[in-house]
């Protein structure tokens, strides 16, 4: 299969729909299937888990052993080699860091006039469950992400539930992930379980008030289904990216970054949006050279991605039109590939995060540059953010009134209370003004 090429001037609106629809948006088929996994948890807890991860993970999993020991931490630093243990050290300093800039103040408050105090406070909500995907591949990459700004922002209660490996482990990586974050509580279970456990607790499993963090279909339908149950954090489903290109951007440079999310599963989403049809014809080349240097599997992935209609290359008339198309997608990953990028900067609103000119790789941004790669998917980048230390806090606004400032604020407030109707409220501020005596 080659490369799509989907040419905005022979489309319609209703095919240019098509193009801009996302594989997670039609999840109702699996909403009405994590259903019976969802009652099945709820009402047997453990052994349901255990039951559900030797069916769908094919893992030796027992009821009684489904926490990670602290030896299994040992373990797995101990099974690692340099080369990982070091880059996963590099990226959790540089996620911290980040995420560490991100934190507001604990408290500020503004005079709004003599004697009149209003400010706000943040706090950490009191529990979280991180959930580390493995289905396709390991993610250690997600538990930095994901659990290192809870800890930044102070959450008290941090638990990891991740999908048992065969053995009836945890993945390595994933495990030293949560040691380096500083979390101890780590679950073997995935899937719509797993997001049913964190809603509901189990024997083993604690009930938590919010649950974040990517996952397949049936993560994402679990978590639509318990969102009155349990909080739940902003929905991270099939990657999906775009690759905004000029004439000023390198072929070969364009395509390797065009197949970077495209790898990720035959859900994901990968375009090049181009308005020169000679770079697009270079960069096909180049994709076809580049599947010769991926594994099989992999490129199976990428080629079912980029050959459909949840990829390939976008043909506009020109780089406004280009921008427009980027901006009714709204990707969680946007990459623009020209020798000004910051000349677009103004023009491009709807994207997860934006990475500026031919050296902010995509894969540098998904592991070691320090955001998160955790971002909206799904078209919800028109309104939602990428995962951030705001998601583990929560504010409180804060007021504080003298008795000398209360006065400039009686009347008005006794105007609104009696135009809504509001005796009390009116007679709050009156009595105070009277001296504490009749309303
Ligand atoms: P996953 O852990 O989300 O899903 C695997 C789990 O799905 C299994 O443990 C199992 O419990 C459940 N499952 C599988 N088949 C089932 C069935 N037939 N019935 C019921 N349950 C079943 O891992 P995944 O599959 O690799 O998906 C990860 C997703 O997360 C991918 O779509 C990937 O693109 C996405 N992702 C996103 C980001 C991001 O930052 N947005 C990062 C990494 C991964």
């Amino acid at each position: 299969m080659t490369i799509a090429v989907h040419d905005l001037a022979q489309l319609d609106a209703a095919g240019r729909a098509a193009l801009i629809a996302r594989s997670e948006a039609d999840i109702s088929d699996f909403v009405g299937r994590v259903g019976p996994i969802i009652d099945a948890v709820r009402s047997r807890g453990d052994d349901a888990l255990a039951e559900f991860g030797r069916q769908f993970d094919r893992a030796d999993v027992q009821a009684g052993a489904l926490a990670a020991r602290p030896e299994d931490f040992d373990a797995a630093e101990t099974a690692l080699d340099d080369e990982i243990r070091e880059a996963m050290q590099f990226a959790a300093d540089r996620i911290r860091r980040f995420h560490q800039r991100q934190m507001p103040e604990d408290l500020w408050m503004e005079e709004m006039a003599p004697g009149v105090m209003a400010g706000e406070r943040s706090l950490p909500i009191p529990s979280v469950a991180c959930y580390v995907p493995r289905g396709k591949g390991a993610f250690p990459s997600v538990a930095l992400m994901t659990t290192i700004p809870a800890v930044v922002a102070g959450v008290p209660r941090v638990i990891v539930l991740t999908p048992p490996t065969e053995r009836g482990g945890i993945d390595d990586a994933t495990l030293h992930a949560c040691r380096l974050a500083g979390v101890t509580e780590v679950y073997k279970c995935g899937g719509a379980q797993a997001v049913a456990a964190a809603a509901y607790g189990t024997e083993t499993v604690p009930k938590v008030a919010k649950i974040v963090g990517p996952g397949s279909s049936w993560v994402v339908a679990a978590m639509q289904a318990l969102a009155g149950v349990i909080d739940v954090g902003p929905p991270a489903g099939p990657s999906e990216s775009i690759v905004l290109a000029d004439s000023s951007a390198d072929p070969r440079r364009t395509a390797l970054d065009l197949l970077n999310e495209a790898e990720h599963g035959d859900d994901s989403s990968a375009f090049l949006v181009t308005d020169d049809r000679q770079l697009a014809g270079k960069v096909a080349e180049e994709v076809a050279f580049l599947w010769g240097h991926m594994g099989a599997e992999r490129v199976g992935y990428s080629r079912a991605v980029l050959g459909g209609s949840n990829g390939g290359i976008v043909i506009a008339a020109d780089m406004d039109e280009a921008c427009g198309f980027v901006n009714d997608f709204a990707p969680e990953h946007l990459m623009v590939e020209s020798a000004d990028p910051w000349s677009y900067v103004s023009r491009l609103t709807h994207a997860g995060e934006i990475l500026l000119g031919p050296s902010t790789a995509i894969s540098v941004a998904n592991y070691v540059l320090g955001p998160n790669h955790v971002l909206p998917t799904g078209g919800w980048a028109r309104t939602r953010s990428p995962l951030s230390v705001f998601d583990y806090l929560k504010r409180q606004t804060v007021g504080y009134v003298t008795a000398q400032g209360l006065p400039g604020l009686a009347g008005h407030t006794r105007a609104f209370a009696r135009y809504e109707g509001f005796d009390a409220h009116a007679n709050a501020v009156s009595r105070l003004r009277d001296g504490g005596d009749a309303p």
